[in-house]
């Protein structure tokens, strides 16, 4: 057992961390940055730790598959791009994967997987048992099955939840934006929040839209809740943009971090 991690600092020493990213991130004009977010997740890798990403872009990935140019808004043709994408999106991480000699291993889980406690155990048994043989668990919504009932919400939800599933030291949630502002960063007055202390209720933020490209979901009030999620179970997070992923698992000070609350055992 190691020692909480409590501090940007201390991040190179975290024994299990969680790296979620966005769609937009990794799809589109984006999908070169696989190769850079691979370089970061390999190096932490390499010096032990327990890697696991949460990664959106399914559907964005399937979309010029199946000559679609926006995200389709009924459920069965976004099923269907996740399904073309999701198999797109982890051969590329494979392929990335392969210049450093990781094997990424695919994990998709609906709701009802981390709900039901007997799912529940046999996704954590699952996760464990990657972890322990040194692959690269790659977490998404199963969304070729899910509806808009039993979704998880959003990716960065089901990181929080994956976090708190296998005990995480860290979530590291990757964004279009470097920090958590107290209002949508290109609107003047907006000051960036280094640190958010456990029962700040972060009343003096004003929310804006969702992310720039629209392939995704997320947007700075998701990315808030499932950090007060992931922290209300024991893991702190640090909140930063994608191109600054080797910063942050290397410790540097950037980004806005989220206090722990309860300390996992
Ligand atoms: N699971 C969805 C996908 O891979 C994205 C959900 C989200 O962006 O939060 O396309």
């Amino acid at each position: 057992m190691t020692d909480p991690i409590t501090s940007r600092a201390q991040v190179p020493s975290a024994r299990r961390v969680v790296v979620k990213v966005g769609s937009s991130s990794v799809s589109g004009v984006n999908a070169g940055q696989i190769a850079t977010l691979v370089d970061a997740l390999a190096a932490a890798h390499a010096r032990g730790t327990e890697v696991i990403l949460v990664s959106s872009g399914a559907i964005a990935t399937g979309m010029p598959y199946l000559r679609l140019d926006d995200r389709p808004s009924d459920l069965a043709t976004q099923q269907a791009a996740a399904a073309v994408g999701q198999n797109v999106l982890i051969y590329r991480y494979q392929e990335s994967l392969d210049r450093y000699g990781i094997v990424a291993g695919q994990v998709l889980l609906t709701a009802g997987d981390l709900e039901n406690p007997t799912h529940r155990s046999n996704a954590q048994r699952a996760m464990e048992r990657l972890l322990a043989l040194r692959i690269l668990p790659i977490v998404n919504e199963n969304d070729t099955v899910a509806t808009h009932e039993i979704r998880f919400g959003d990716n960065d939800r089901l990181a929080a939840l994956v976090s708190q599933l296998i005990a995480a030291d860290l979530l590291l949630l990757l964004s279009d934006v470097d920090a958590l502002y107290t209002r949508p960063p290109q609107d003047a007055g907006a000051v960036k929040i280094e640190n958010v202390a456990f029962e700040d209720q972060l009343g003096q933020i004003e929310f804006g839209g969702i992310g720039s490209t629209g392939v995704g979901t997320g947007g700075a009030r998701t990315k808030v809740s499932a950090a007060k999620l992931a922290a209300a179970s024991g893991t702190p997070v640090l909140l930063t943009s994608t191109d600054r992923v080797a910063d942050a698992l290397a410790g540097e000070h950037l980004g806005t971090w989220f206090a722990a609350g309860t300390i996992s055992a």
